[in-house]
């Protein structure tokens, strides 16, 4: 899972097998940090995986050290090449993807194109786009005209005989072919076989980048308006990609081609293939007097379509759940769909890919530890949740990728909140506590490719529930959750823009606080200095942040008393003991000091 993989496999959430995180959580320690997971193997089934090893339900997850989370790597060129938002990035905005490929099982290649429509915003004559250099390209046509290219690594430099305007659209073609490397475990794109030998091959590709299978723009900053993807695959197989079904159409020659409509901005890395001898159920969840009715499609093995049929019932419950914070599902043209895979999950638009063994918790385990995570399955719920926060609002730069990671680990609270009350939501998520290591700033270097340490979800989190105990009202934090979201939908932004409009929206400055969670690795730590005088406490915020200024409950559960510490020495009068006298830190996300 996310704690495992490391730098060249990592994908936003999850993207482990099954197999290799029970594996892997059975290294000490020390082997977990540098330990290389294991090759992929291409017939293990996440079904057999389980049957392995029975992982403990309860045990609580100890601190670990995940390889991203000790510091950044160095950038390498293609990481600055794929991560910078060069002048030929800079200088054209996407408008559609026609991703039309045909994909071979025997000889394991990918052979089409993509139709790549922009607009130019200034005049140029060149423009970047990427595809890993381990695939050809065959040629990039404008119009019937070649286009010159130059690759660097993974990036592409297209130029053209004229001058591209601004203002004006222009559409190409680019041809490709070729073996996408299946990068570590999972990354890219996988050709595997189901369990029952059957031909099943799967993308994945956040972190190691949509390029590694298919041409494109690969960086998170822009995102077509809307997209076709069209899969010729064998006849007799499946592909379920994003958006909505169009057609399927028997090309005569023994493969059939499907057609999906994305009708909505996309991510790169959110465009996936599930190809594979998938059996498919439907389901929709009913409409009020606000929201039309939504359809769902879920997608499984066929050996799997009882379990599904009771498993996937869930995702009715998620969805009025997340919409009842946030509002309308947001890609309801295309749908939802839960789509079974061999890795554990990732939050694929519309399309969300799912390996959590029909069990609820996460691999059949209690994700938090604290007896919550049993009661759902961990994967829908969490990878549902990026619906919200990773698909429709996006961040611009993986740099800042807590917005998809830290908000979505903060619904996976809300949906326990909305089930089961906030009691068991502030429950669930300081569960979270021991699997955050502070070793490196949430928000990593821009212009890299940069990967987050992981803190990102569970500090995350834990830090948007901290600003819930800030705000101290739980009407308005509702109101401004909503209006946060609606605010920022199917746009790409970044930490600024978030602080920015909590500031705004609440009236405080709540930068420093921001700040303090996200560009340190220490969290705020309460000093208290009892005794100087009798019947007092001395008290101020450890902070790297001078302005940190931030309220909290200190007192008992049955009193607390809200103070207001700065990183100045201030006093109050207290009748408690330095024993009894207790800060609320369940509800703010602080170390305390007591002297
Ligand atoms: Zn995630």
């Amino acid at each position: 899972m996310h704690f495992f993989s490391s730098r060249p496999l990592l994908c936003s959430l999850l993207l482990a097998s099954p197999l290799a995180a029970i594996q892997l959580a059975a290294l000490p320690l020390h082997a977990q940090a540098t330990a290389q997971p294991p090759s992929p193997s291409g017939t293990q089934t996440t079904q057999q995986a389980a049957g392995q090893t029975t992982p403990s339900a309860s045990t609580p997850p100890k601190p670990k050290i995940r390889p991203n989370d000790a510091g950044a790597p160095i950038p390498t060129r293609p990481d600055i090449l794929r991560g910078a938002y060069g002048p030929y990035r800079a200088n054209n905005d996407l408008l559609y993807y026609h991703l039309d490929i045909r994909v071979d099982p025997d000889t394991q290649t990918v052979t089409g194109k993509n139709t790549i429509r922009f607009s130019m915003l200034q005049d140029g004559t060149r423009i970047q786009l990427d595809l890993r250099d381990t695939l050809s390209i065959d040629k990039i046509l404008l119009g019937d005209t070649p286009l010159k290219y130059t690759r660097d690594t993974g990036a592409v430099f297209i130029d053209f005989p004229q001058t591209l305007h601004s203002g004006q659209t222009y559409s190409i073609d680019f041809f490709y072919s070729g073996h996408p490397e299946e990068t570590g475990r999972f990354g890219g794109m996988t050709f595997k076989k189901d369990p029952a030998g059957r031909v099943w091959i799967n993308t994945a590709c956040e972190g190691t980048g949509a390029s590694m299978w298919w041409p494109n723009k690969d960086q998170w900053r822009d995102e077509v308006d809307s997209m076709d993807i069209s899969v010729a695959i064998p006849n007799g197989l499946v592909d379920v990609s994003n958006g909505k079904f169009v057609a399927r159409t028997d090309l005569g020659d023994g493969y059939t081609r499907w057609d999906w409509h994305v009708s909505y901005p996309i991510n790169n890395y959110d465009v996936a293939l599930n190809i594979g001898n998938y059996v498919h159920f439907d389901d929709k969840l009913n409409g009020d007097d606000k929201l039309d009715p939504l359809p769902l499609d879920f997608y499984v093995l066929p050996e799997d379509l009882d379990k599904a049929k009771v498993q996937f019932s869930q995702a009715k419950g998620m969805l009025e759940a997340y919409q009842h914070y946030f509002g309308e599902y947001p890609f309801a043209k295309d749908g939802y769909k839960l789509v079974e895979v061999p890795y554990a999950g990732m939050e694929h638009q519309s399309a969300v890919a799912y390996g959590n063994l029909f069990q609820n918790g996460y691999l059949g385990r209690d994700w938090t530890g604290v007896g919550i995570s049993p009661r759902f399955d961990f994967i829908i719920i969490h990878e549902s949740g990026h619906e919200w926060f990773g698909n429709s609002i996006t961040a611009a730069d993986s740099s800042d990728m807590w917005i998809h990671e830290g908000w979505t680990t903060y619904l996976e609270g809300l949906y326990v909140e909305y089930r089961w009350g906030k009691s068991d939501a502030i429950k669930y998520l300081n569960g979270l506590k021991p699997k955050i290591v502070n070793m490196r700033p949430i928000v990593a270097e821009r212009g890299v490719n940069a990967d987050p340490t992981e803190d990102q979800y569970f500090k995350g989190a834990l830090m948007i529930n901290t600003l819930r105990s800030v705000i101290d009202d739980d009407p308005k934090w509702l109101v401004l959750l909503h209006d946060f979201y609606q605010h920022f939908k199917y746009q790409n932004i970044m930490t600024e823009d978030v602080v920015a409009w909590w500031n705004q929206h609440t009236g405080q400055n709540l930068t420093p606080i921001f700040d303090q969670y996200l560009r340190h690795e220490h969290i705020p730590r309460l000093e208290l200095l009892f005794g100087e005088a009798p019947g007092t406490v001395m008290y101020k915020w450890a902070v790297d942040e001078d302005k940190f200024a931030m309220p909290v409950r200190v007192g008992t559960p049955d009193h607390w008393q809200i103070i207001h510490p700065t990183t100045k020495w201030q006093t109050m009068q207290t009748q408690l003991s330095k024993d009894d006298f207790q800060v609320a830190t369940d509800l703010y996300y602080v170390d305390v000091n007591k002297q």
